[in-house]
């Protein structure tokens, strides 16, 4: 029994993918180590309730009906109809930034462009043409040249804006969402995420991820493709530099035309066969997180806060990267998912926190004081987090937290990387004919991203022999 494809993995990508192949009549399944599927973007349940791995908000946000841009598109070739994603945009978000002399300064921004270029006018007078010739230079999603890819966005950013902290205010939301390198990216991605979070904005599915992920996997099965779970990919079988099949865990092994992977790119070579990268390998990212997801008593609106999202830095430098500590507490990330403009309100109120961390410190940390280290490091992000919000830990009624080690141990993504390697395969080509990146290590990360690249990657497919660079 022969497949035309074979996906690892169940994750946006991997489902994306996998929908345009079956809707092609290809004879497709996903093979997904985990026995739930999302990835990255995932959800689990504690104490009789649902927590959300991923999804804090769906970027490229686009009302019904409008056209040419990515989610409109996205929508249109997996055949889901935009009401069926019941998108409830967010009420305002927040960048704030914590300067020397000890104020805060907010710049709000929402689905609308023109709150964001009132607040940069507010805030910073000066700046606002260099804000506008900025916006107007952005690169676009598509295009990009390599010395986009080469060129600093800070820098780029400094040639528009000649106020510091206004460059650093721009660069947090990016960072943020999406940058798999330390404290800087490239104008070419700097354009796709601002682009996405500005000029597109941000809303979540009514019912949260597991909605997007059930419309996904029944478009999956209603095309005639097979999802099987608990099925780990042990190594990619290949023969005179041609994929030939895998052998999963269990030892079996399926025959195949081509294989599309979302496991990463140093994951993926090993499954190739190529020796392991070592931990210190700098194609393994160095960004990940600890989050905290607190059960609230009340709703953040009733106690105060409407804001959807709040990314913020407490001090002047920004401090996207792999701290030397456990957690770094001095930034991060505050979404109420009660706080977008939801037609039904939720029943019960999330706040999440999510911080920088140190992956090699709570993958060498003992069992017996994680727990104890897990709770150390969430009161220090709580402390700082609550200064940029409101009071959370006295209407907390339950919280539970994930570490870097989690997201490896459930993902299989080295280092607990969330936004992948800084290395990107952008043509997803590898060396073998017929094995290709799909997802994070493609190149295009966050939900919206990782779909794009599921179904760029699986159009080319149906247009070209199995593939590849070799
Ligand atoms: C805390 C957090 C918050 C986030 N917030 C947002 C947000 O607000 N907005 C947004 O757009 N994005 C967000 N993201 C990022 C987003 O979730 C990811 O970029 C996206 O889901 C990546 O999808 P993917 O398909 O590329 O990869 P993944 O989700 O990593 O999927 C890969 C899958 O492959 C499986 N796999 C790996 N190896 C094997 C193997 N050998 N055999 C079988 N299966 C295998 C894994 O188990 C996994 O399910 C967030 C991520 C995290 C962790």
């Amino acid at each position: 029994m022969r497949y035309d494809a074979l996906i690892i993995g169940a994750g946006m990508s991997g489902l994306a993918a996998g929908i345009r192949l079956a809707q092609a009549g290809k004879r497709v399944a996903i093979l997904e180590r985990h026995y739930l599927w999302g990835g990255l973007n995932s959800f689990y349940k504690r104490a009789g309730r649902r927590f959300e791995t991923g999804l804090h908000a769906l970027t490229n946000y686009a009302a019904k009906g409008t056209h040419n841009v990515p989610l409109t598109r996205i929508l249109r070739q997996l055949r889901i109809p935009h009401d069926a994603l019941k998108l409830a945009p967010q009420r305002r978000s927040i960048t704030a930034l914590r300067t020397s002399g000890g104020d805060t300064l907010r710049l709000s921004y929402s689905n609308d462009m023109a709150l964001l270029r009132s607040e940069v006018a507010r805030l910073f007078p000066a700046q606002q043409d260099g804000f506008e010739r900025l916006v107007a230079a952005l690169p676009g999603y598509s295009g990009s040249s390599e010395s986009d890819y080469a060129t600093s966005a800070r820098a780029r950013i400094a040639e528009y804006v000649s106020d510091p902290l206004l460059v650093e205010m721009l660069m947090i939301a990016p960072l943020f969402y999406g940058s798999p390198t330390e404290n800087d990216m490239s104008w070419a991605e700097y354009g796709i995420l601002f682009r996405s979070i500005h000029l597109e904005g941000m809303a979540r599915p009514e019912g949260g991820i597991k909605e997007l992920l059930d419309l996904l996997i029944a478009r999956f099965e209603q095309e005639g493709g097979e999802l099987r779970m608990k099925t780990g990919v042990a190594a990619v079988l290949h023969g005179n530099g041609k994929v030939r099949g895998v052998r999963l865990d269990d030892g079996s092994e399926l025959e195949c035309e081509r294989v599309l992977s979302s496991a990463g790119l140093v994951e993926t070579e090993a499954l190739c066969g190529t020796p392991s990268a070592r931990e210190d390998d700098d194609r393994i990212g160095r960004l990940s997180f600890v989050e905290t997801c607190c059960v609230l008593d009340r709703a953040p609106l009733e106690l105060g806060h409407d804001a959807t999202i709040v990314f913020y830095s407490d001090g002047e430098r920004f401090r996207y990267e792999r701290p030397e500590v456990p957690v770094e507490p001095r930034c991060g990330v505050i979404t109420c998912p009660s706080n977008y403009q939801l037609r039904e309100p939720d029943r019960e109120h999330f706040v999440r926190i999510t911080c920088p961390a140190n992956y090699a410190y709570w993958k060498g940390l003992p069992e017996a004081a994680y727990a104890q280290e897990k709770t150390l490091a969430v009161e220090s992000m709580l402390a700082t987090a609550e200064s940029f919000s409101f009071p959370i830990r006295p209407h907390t009624v339950f919280r539970d937290s994930f570490t870097p080690r989690t997201i490896e141990r459930f993902t299989g993504h080295r280092g607990g990387a969330v936004y992948g390697s800084p290395r990107k395969a952008r043509d997803g080509f590898t060396s073998l004919r017929g094995l290709e990146l799909i997802g994070t290590d493609q190149g295009l990360v966050g939900v919206i991203g990782a779909m794009l690249s599921g179904i760029t990657i699986a159009n080319r497919s149906l247009l070209e022999p199995a593939g590849g660079a070799a």
